[in-house]
């Protein structure tokens, strides 16, 4: 990988956002870790990372820690185990943060996403969107359709500058928990933030169709790193 700054190698550190519950899943157990091909959910994402990063730390439920390597214990929210991961990785230039729920993840897009960094403190995988938007108030009424030619819907990989990613994290557990993706602190920070355009099928598992979807993706395309 290029360095973000022209300088020596960097650094890079994947993190797996894993420690969620996933109950809308309707599993037994936390979602990154329901069989999907014959594996838990968190072993195809992190056989990406690891072929491209230096290390990769997982933020996993209390109760998987001692189940794998670099395992921690994430927080409250997702935002908390991201930051719980963060410090401990003191040697990172760079971060590649990946949700467990995201398992098609392919090496081209990680590495699409440090590029820009030469440039942006952060960058995003997205996809544009493809339906109509319209906003709506609480009673279900229709305020506006909004113009969906500068609208994208994100995704992870995110990738940051570390020292831009330390900085945003350190903000209090409400505001952790608010966030909705890394790259929002890091905004809300003042950094600048690439969009990456990704793929439709680096889809986020929430539901059993997911499940189902993801199942079928992994039998008919080979996946490679
Ligand atoms: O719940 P949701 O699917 O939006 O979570 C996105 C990712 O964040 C999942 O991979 C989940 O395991 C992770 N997560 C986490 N720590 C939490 C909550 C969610 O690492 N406290």
């Amino acid at each position: 990988m290029t360095t973000p700054d022209g300088g020596e190698r960097p650094r890079v550190v994947g993190i797996i956002a894993a420690g969620g519950s996933g109950e809308r899943l309707g599993a037994d157990g936390p979602k990154a870790f329901v069989f999907l091909a014959g594996r838990p959910m968190v072993d195809w994402s992190h056989d990406v990372l690891a072929a491209v990063c230096d290390r990769v730390v997982v933020a996993v439920p209390a109760g998987y820690e001692d189940d794998g390597p670099d395992r921690i214990v994430g927080g409250v929210s997702r935002s908390a185990s991201v930051r719980n991961a963060v410090v401990t990785a003191p040697e990172a230039t760079v971060f590649v943060v990946h949700d467990a729920a995201r398992p098609l993840i392919d090496h081209d897009l990680i590495e699409r996403c440090v590029e820009p960094l030469q440039a942006f403190d952060g960058a995003v995988a997205a996809v544009r969107l493809t339906d109509t938007v319209k906003q709506a108030d609480g009673a279900g009424r229709v305020m506006a359709t909004l113009d969906r030619s500068t609208l994208w819907t994100v995704q992870t990989p995110q990738a940051f500058r570390a020292v831009a990613l330390r900085a945003a994290l350190e903000v209090d557990e409400a505001l952790l928990a608010s966030a909705s993706d890394d790259a929002s602190l890091v905004e809300r920070a003042g950094g600048r933030v690439a969009i990456v355009e990704g793929h439709p099928s680096n889809l986020k598992i929430t539901s059993p169709l997911d499940l189902a979807i993801a199942h079928r993706l992994i039998e008919e395309v080979p996946r490679g790193v």
